[in-house]
């Protein structure tokens, strides 16, 4: 997934999970398909980077890091605030 969206990974995205899954799961507003793209992030070796990576980048859209959009605008707003 990842590939398709930062043209060239760094060393954490390569360790992927979504490596060879469709971004567009990632950025679907459909449930069924965000819940599939969830249980990808739940078994994902970077999942902590990514998240990391999302936030510092300000990735308002798609799921990152086991996060969905709502999620992560908190935790922006935590990270600002601290
Ligand atoms: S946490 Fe999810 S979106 Fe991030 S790299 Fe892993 S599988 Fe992909």
């Amino acid at each position: 997934m990842l590939s398709a969206v930062v043209p060239e990974p760094t060393s954490w995205q390569a360790d992927a999970a979504c490596h060879d899954v469709d971004a567009d799961l990632f950025f679907s507003l459909d449930e069924r398909e965000q819940q599939q793209a969830l249980a990808v992030c739940a078994s994902c070796p970077v999942r902590r980077e990514c998240l990391e990576h999302a936030i510092a980048n300000g990735e308002h859209y798609g799921i990152w890091g086991g996060t969905r959009e709502g999620e992560r605008r908190r935790l922006m707003r935590d990270h600002r605030a601290a």
